[in-house]
């Protein structure tokens, strides 16, 4: 079953045309990689699922309703999560209560939004933070901490926009496995550079090219 569709869908700037008449299907429980070079716009095409982006033309779907027109906060409701969205981490504030600011979307009362606080945590390897403030971790960290706030709300669909920029070979491959973690219970679409992260997850790849899509298979 297609878990997030687009049909024919274009988006201009001005100009510049980002997404050309591109069509694109997800796969429920699907871990799909788009790659592509800069201002291929691949940014823009998974904008459109998740809401940042809305198409000049043509039509986006997430479980066969069409979601086109919907703010990109109704589709968290609908299990629809891009890291960007949570990108903007509160410095000052512990790692707990950055994804309990997420958890509160989805739990009622103090104490589910503390067990799903723990345990969005505990799924990144950051439980020993919990109780530091978000600005000091490393890098690195602070990234894990945007996956674990997007994990607190639950995606169906998580959206990841080159999550392991940045990131040293070590982190990346523990990154990997977290991924590997998240697929067994949610579907992931990741925009990523780096070939052997795509090659390590995804079980089908989107090469885009000039706003078009220009291959798509499964890596041999
Ligand atoms: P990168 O790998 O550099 O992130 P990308 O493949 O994600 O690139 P997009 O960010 O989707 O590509 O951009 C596609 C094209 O659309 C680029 O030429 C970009 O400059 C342009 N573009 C994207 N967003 C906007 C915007 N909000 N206003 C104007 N032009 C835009």
């Amino acid at each position: 079953m297609t878990l997030a569709g687009i049909a024919h869908a274009s988006r201009h700037y001005d100009g510049l045309t980002a997404v050309d008449d591109v069509s694109f299907a997800m796969a429920e429980g699907e871990v799909r990689a788009v790659i592509g070079p800069n201002g291929a716009g691949k940014t823009t095409l998974v904008g459109m699922i998740s809401g940042r982006v809305t198409p000049s033309s043509g039509q986006v779907t997430f479980k066969g309703e069409d979601i086109t027109r919907l703010p990109s906060w109704s589709r968290v409701n609908l299990g629809i999560v891009y890291t960007f969205q949570v990108t903007s981490i509160y410095r000052n504030l512990t790692c707990a209560e950055n994804v309990a600011l997420a958890a509160q979307r989805r739990q009622r009362g103090e104490r589910r939004i503390g067990v799903a606080v723990r345990a969005a945590l505990n799924r990144v390897g950051l439980s020993a933070d919990a109780e530091r403030l978000a600005g000091i971790l490393p890098y690195g960290h602070q990234r894990l901490l945007e996956v674990a706030m997007a994990l607190a709300l639950e995606p169906k669909l998580l959206i990841l926009d080159e999550p392991t920029q940045g990131l040293a070979p070590s982190e990346i491959a523990s990154f990997c496995n977290l991924v590997r973690g998240i697929a067994t219970s949610a579907s992931v679409l990741i925009i990523e550079h780096n070939l052997k992260v795509v090659l390590e997850l995804a079980e089908r790849i989107t090469v885009m090219d000039q706003g078009r899509i220009i291959a798509e298979g499964s890596p041999v």
